[in-house]
């Protein structure tokens, strides 16, 4: 039961292939403009939002303005706290610790609580090659993993299924990984809930190993924190012998009183609550109480990529709330998979080509387009990323990166093409004559002016204008007009 978003086709394909599937599209609108009212409705109760916002942006910019410094804090606290601390560079140092762990307790399994970080460097994957089934505990993450399906949303991975897709998924699969379903199973959200709670409790009551991720890791203290709903997090993390927590490098913040911030951010950015129904706070061991073998592994996998972009690296504030998925009308439409990896939505859009580089991937060099830039997503950031800001930089970016290319975009020639025509005056007029000569011919052939859709051009270049407006050329330029009458005249 692994899936993996290895070789998910640009966005564009994917998200043509997902706009057929209607039940997608209503699953999803339903789900998004649930959270989305309920989101507005506990945010409108909070008075100093504007600031609670420009507070969490300016700790999360300090802190990494001094990343390295507040990294070696929270390493020289978690080590006296008595947590074995690893580095690692990529995604297969990272797995590679993992395994070494579980194997040195000589398990076959461990328990997760849902944790971007390891979906992000396929985690499981890696276990499962050196035979340690790693079973998600968050509900959505199950009913993910025994559908044998992809996630589709930072905080409700299962947003595209529904109640009768969920049962029948328990139905045929539960049994293959424990505990079945009971066979009476109806699609009622409680009796699925049940069911999947029995099924868990027996791997949490059996795991000595559990793997967990970090929302925030507080340099001062050493302290990990995981804020979560169902309660799984915190079998995780205190039922097991053993604890590795994948923590990647930015999630790091000073101090206490820091983390109050961003407590208070989340929960009504992402689930639309108060508070987090569970967060759970741990330093390292605690003898006799909880797991008595603690390791962090503290995962770079491109944030230093992205830390060195001066526009991007605004982007490694984000705290996974997922509101900007939610009010996003593109990801609306397409849901998650279109995006090809465990990052979707807007956020997606940047952070993976900033963590993976651009110029190399026709996939992620096409997240930067996924976007109509309306600016939503920029809007309801509880960190206030300039979301479309940075769509529009990493556009910039994808370009430079195909200059050269051999053969030329389309595209590319006639920008080469209008930069050779605009730097020279005398080809500027030739050009301008041509253009007004096309306007005159196109309007003696009946053709409309006017700022509207046209599709005036020949083929290939009328599919170009079947989506964009593209007004008829004047018939005479105003360089032409002026020197022709001066300026009491208005242009025809
Ligand atoms: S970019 Fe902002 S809105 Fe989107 S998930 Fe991150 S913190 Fe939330």
């Amino acid at each position: 039961m692994t899936s993996t978003f290895v070789g998910m086709p640009a966005f564009p394909t994917a998200a043509r292939a997902a706009l057929a599937d209607t039940q997608l599209r209503h699953n999803l609108a339903h789900a998004t403009g649930t959270i989305r009212d309920k989101r507005a409705r506990v945010v409108a109760e909070v008075e100093d939002w504007e600031d609670l916002r420009t507070a969490g942006a300016a700790i999360k910019d300090r802190t990494l303005h001094d990343l390295a410094s507040y990294l070696l804090q929270l390493e020289e606290s978690l080590t006296r706290a008595g947590a074995t601390v690893h580095w690692a560079r990529d995604a297969a140092e990272a797995n590679a610790v993992v395994a070494k762990v579980a194997k040195a307790h000589g398990v076959d399994e461990v328990v997760k609580v849902k944790s971007m970080a390891t979906q992000e460097i396929g985690l499981n994957e890696a276990l499962a090659e050196v035979g340690i089934a790693a079973w998600e505990t968050d509900l959505a993450e199950l009913i993910v993993q025994l559908g044998d399906d992809l996630p589709s949303h930072i905080l409700v991975p299962a947003i595209h299924r529904n109640r009768a897709e969920i049962r029948q998924i328990f139905r045929e699969r539960m049994a293959g990984a424990g505990r079945p379903a009971p066979d009476d199973l109806t699609d009622d959200p409680a009796e699925l809930a049940g069911a999947a709670r029995l099924h868990l409790r027996e791997k949490f009551l059996r795991a000595r190993v559990a793997v967990s991720g970090a929302n925030f890791a507080v340099a001062e203290t050493g302290t990990l924190v995981v804020v979560e709903s169902e309660g799984n997090g915190r079998m995780c993390l205190t039922l097991p012998e053993v604890l590795v927590s994948v923590v990647g490098i930015e999630k790091v913040v000073p101090t206490w009183q820091d983390l109050d911030v961003f407590l208070r951010l989340l929960p009504r950015s992402s689930t639309g609550e108060r508070m987090n129904p569970y967060t759970s706070t741990w330093t390292g061991v605690t003898p006799g109480d909880g797991p008595q073998e603690v390791h962090v592994v503290l995962l770079d996998n491109g944030r230093t990529r992205a830390l060195a972009d001066e526009v991007g690296r605004q982007a490694l504030r984000c705290i996974r709330c997922s509101a900007c998925l939610n009010v996003c009308p593109v990801y609306e439409r397409v849901g998650g998979h279109a995006y090809g990896s465990v990052y979707p939505g807007p956020i997606g859009a940047i952070l993976n080509p900033l963590l993976k580089g651009v110029g190399h991937d026709p996939q992620v060099d096409s997240l930067p387009y996924a976007s109509t830039l309306c600016g939503a997503c920029g809007d309801i950031c509880p960190v206030a990323i300039d979301i479309p800001g940075i769509l529009v930089h990493l556009r910039a970016k994808v370009v430079d990166a195909h200059r050269a290319d051999r053969p030329p975009k389309p595209e590319g020639l006639a920008m080469r093409a209008a930069s050779w025509g605009l730097a020279d005056a005398v080809r500027l007029g030739a050009g301008e004559r041509v253009s007004g000569l096309v306007g005159r011919l196109a309007r003696g052939r009946g053709m409309p002016g006017g700022r509207r859709a046209l599709s005036w051009l020949p083929w290939p270049g009328s599919r170009w204008t079947q989506a964009r407006d593209l007004p008829l050329p004047p018939t005479e330029s105003f360089r032409s007009w002026w020197r022709r009458v001066g300026r009491d005249e208005e242009p025809r």
